[in-house]
């Protein structure tokens, strides 16, 4: 168990870190608005969410379940975080089953894949072979597809499909190369800074009220 001064100071940092990933979440929000603003096809318009489900049979991209009469989500194949740098642009953007976008999170938000290069790719790279035993998304892979071969190969369906739906969209395929090699750097200024500058006004503050309480006794 954890002494109450510590789990003070974890919540501390949690909050701290909660602003900084907000900050990032609405300067990508900012810059897909603006990377995208020519593009001929609009992320929020109800064009490209038929677009997105006519593509894919009305089916969740990663565990292919029908998505008719379970609730679905927005989903960013590259996370819109600071090491995956993903934009809410066409290319981006799917609708999934909530399981599997909760279950994506894992590998989302690792600093360093193992499996593949993007966050998504990683997820449909557990095919129960290269991970510990111990491995959650190998067990949720498994859960689906029982057995070993199906699993290897709706896994690499998958992942073939939906890597040619983004070769759909020329404009974000043009612009995901630079941006990748630039963001995700950026953005990891971006989180240590605002945490520097949320430390620092804190304790300005904090200061400033131990001084006018002195300046009272
Ligand atoms: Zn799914
Ligand atoms: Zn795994």
């Amino acid at each position: 168990m954890k002494d109450p001064i510590l789990k003070l100071r974890s919540a501390t940092r949690r909050a701290k870190s909660d602003v900084a990933n907000k900050l990032i979440s609405m300067f990508l929000h900012e810059l897909s608005r603006r990377v995208s603003q020519n593009w001929p096809i609009k992320v929020d318009g109800e064009e490209y969410e038929k677009l997105v489900r006519e593509r894919f049979d009305n089916r969740c991209p990663y565990c292919t379940c029908d998505l008719t009469d379970i609730e679905s989500v927005i989903e960013h194949l590259d996370g819109m975080n600071r090491y995956r740098a993903g934009l809410h642009v066409p290319g981006n953007v799917l609708v999934a089953c909530r399981r599997c976008n909760g279950e994506k999170r894992r590998d989302d938000s690792l600093k360093i894949l193992s499996l593949a290069e993007s966050g998504w790719e990683s997820f449909l790279s557990h095919d129960g072979t290269r991970c510990a035993a111990s491995c959650r998304t190998c067990r949720y892979w498994r859960s689906i597809w029982e057995d070993d071969t199906e699993r290897t190969v709706r896994l690499g369906e998958n992942l073939q499909r939906i890597r040619s739906f983004r070769r759909a969209f020329s404009q974000f395929e043009q612009a995901l190369p630079s941006l990748m090699e630039t963001q995700p750097a950026l953005l990891t200024k971006l989180y240590s800074d605002c945490q520097a500058f949320a430390e620092m006004e804190i304790k300005t503050l904090l200061e400033r009220f131990d001084a006018i309480s002195e300046a009272k006794t």
